[in-house]
């Protein structure tokens, strides 16, 4: 095996010598940590020959890709984890929607189902697909499966970088490194105005940032309609921002701290009707708090 292999060419080399470790650590942005981390996973219980996943097997048809129900962290509208494809021995953990965090309860339910013996073939694997989206308590639970990783598992996490995993977590996992690459910015030009905006909060004053809320008066309907815009670009922008800083070994406390409250707002303003001026003045105030520290 050549020692300047690229990340794919690792994990490929793992999959045909069989010589495959307990844990990985993906880091990278963009897509492909998570697209050759699910290749990766297909691989291993892949019961073809020649390349795996070899897209032939029964394996790799219970693997394959198709629409996957919605993660709930909280267990509530969705399940706390999934099976990619159907496959019962490859299991998908990410954070959930809305959720500022990968939730203990869900690290505890994959520790549960990997407790159970594999039922379909000789190996199984896990996927941790926002690892920097663990808290400490979490990368505490999730230590103990790593400490003592059930016989023929694997268990793969993915970070946009590996600085906010703790180093006990780290070490006992096989680094894969996949390249950087700079965020990709907001999605249409009315979402781009208001990162503008956004990115101009630090300069704004109280008056003004008053001044943006009573953008935000008059009919309830239009008002809010305007206010659930704002807040689904500010909590894309505040994604961003974490991504960025996370890479550049930043903290983001403030910045998840207003992704809470941006929850909390969209909450007041769908489910309690709440006044969309108040909802917008709150979340300006959270979004400008957040970048002020
Ligand atoms: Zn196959």
């Amino acid at each position: 095996m050549s020692t300047d292999a690229g990340p794919a060419q690792i994990l490929d080399n793992a999959i045909a010598s069989q010589r495959i470790h307990s844990a990985y650590l993906l880091s990278g942005t963009g897509p492909e940590p998570i697209e050759q981390a699910l290749r990766f996973v297909r691989g291993i219980v892949c019961v073809g020959s020649g390349t795996r996943p070899c897209e032939d097997c029964p394996a790799c048809r219970r693997s394959s890709a198709r629409e996957e129900p919605v993660i709930d962290g909280a267990g509530t509208k969705g399940p706390l984890y999934r099976h990619v494809g159907d496959h019962p021995d490859l299991i998908w953990v990410e954070r959930g929607e809305r959720d500022t965090r990968v939730r203990i309860g869900q690290v505890r339910a994959l520790q549960s189902a990997l407790r159970l013996r594999t039922s379909e073939g000789p190996r199984r694997a896990a996927v941790i697909a926002d690892a920097e989206w663990l808290n400490q308590e979490s990368q505490n639970a999730l230590l103990r499966l790593l400490e003592e990783p059930p016989p023929l598992t694997t268990l793969v996490l993915i970070t946009k970088s590996p600085a906010g995993l703790l180093a006990t977590v780290r070490s006992r996992c096989q680094r894969v490194a996949f390249p950087v690459i700079p965020a990709t910015g907001p999605a249409d030009e009315e979402t781009q105005a208001l990162w503008e905006r956004l990115d101009a909060l630090p300069e704004c004053g109280l008056p003004n940032l008053l001044e943006w809320a009573s953008e935000y008066q008059g009919a309830r309907a239009p008002a809010a309609t305007a206010v659930s815009q704002l807040l689904e670009a500010g909590g894309g922008w505040l994604r961003d921002r974490v991504g960025t800083r996370v890479v550049a070994d930043q903290p983001v406390q403030g910045e998840l701290e207003a992704f809470a409250t941006l929850q909390s707002c969209r909450k007041n303003l769908v489910q309690r009707n709440a006044n969309p001026r108040l909802v917008a003045e709150r979340a300006l105030f959270a979004l400008r708090e957040a970048i002020a520290r």
